[in-house]
């Protein structure tokens, strides 16, 4: 009982840091094996110790998700070592805020490239053992890594809120066609996570505004995404919980 996870082939993108990394920790701890994805191998190889040290079973998969082939391969990989995946995180993201007026194109188009491009590669790349899964009768999640930012209005968060935005219809989108093939489609909507995301803004008044936030605000744990993510993994089959909100609780 303590570990409802078990036999499950888990899938984790952006797992070097923050939400990504705490999830692949929890998923295991409750018994999937998982494959971590991220550019930082060495990240990567320090989780996987991690989880076998725990007694659980981990492969680290060195991937950019915005290369298309290179996730390609890394499927059939993990689908070679671990067995087909049955429940895959799609989380890696990255979050340049600034003005719109300042035109840093280059951030926009990283923007783009991971958050649209990369998110869609891996459902591209992961989809048929997803549906492989759900035939054989076993669960089967999809869950996509949104933000409260896909609704909100929030200055200087026009090009990331826009793909968030993509990701959350998207996801809504999927879970149509989906659902009634017996896959499980959802999206996490975080609020203020204390992660290294802000660390990557290039726009110095836009990073000074989310320092601010963090600190008027105490924000949420990577850790407290991934009970969330645990919770939508672990529920009845013919349960599906599709988009979920998690603030912290100061956050208005
Ligand atoms: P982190 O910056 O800690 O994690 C981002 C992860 O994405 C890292 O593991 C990074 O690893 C990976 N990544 C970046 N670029 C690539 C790439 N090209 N290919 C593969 N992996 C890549 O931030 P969070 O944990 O906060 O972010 C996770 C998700 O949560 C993101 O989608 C973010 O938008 C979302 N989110 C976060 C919130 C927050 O407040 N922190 C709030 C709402 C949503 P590496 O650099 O090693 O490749």
């Amino acid at each position: 009982a303590g570990t409802p996870l078990t036999g499950r082939v888990a899938v984790v993108s952006g797992a070097s840091s923050g939400i990504g990394a705490a999830t692949a920790l929890r998923l295991a701890e409750l018994g999937a094996s998982v494959a971590v994805l991220a550019r930082r191998k060495d990240r990567l190889d320090d989780l996987v110790a991690a989880i076998e040290a725990g007694g659980g079973t981990a492969l680290a998969v060195a991937v950019d998700v915005t290369q298309r082939a290179a996730v390609a391969d890394a499927a059939a990989r993990i689908a070679d070592r671990l067995g087909p995946a049955d429940l895959v995180l799609n989380n890696a993201g990255v979050q340049l805020i600034s003005a719109i007026e300042e035109l840093r194109v280059e951030d926009w188009q990283q923007q783009i490239d991971l958050n649209v491009t990369g998110v869609m590669n891996v459902i591209a790349a992961f989809l048929p053992q997803l549906t492989a899964a759900a035939d054989a009768g076993r669960p089967a999640d999809l869950i996509n890594t949104s933000s409260i930012a896909a609704t909100r209005i929030l200055e200087k968060f026009s090009i990331y809120s826009g793909t968030k935005a993509y990701i959350s219809h998207l996801t809504r989108l999927m879970r149509v066609e989906l659902g009634p093939r017996g896959v499980r489609v959802a999206s996490i909507e975080p609020g203020m996570v204390d992660t290294e995301l802000p660390s990557h803004v290039t726009d110095p008044d836009a990073s000074a505004l989310m320092e601010g936030l963090l600190h008027d605000i105490a924000p949420l744990e990577a850790a407290d995404l991934a009970e969330t993510v645990a919770f939508i993994a672990a529920s009845p089959r013919h349960v599906n919980l599709t988009e979920i909100t998690v603030l912290p609780t100061a956050q208005a």
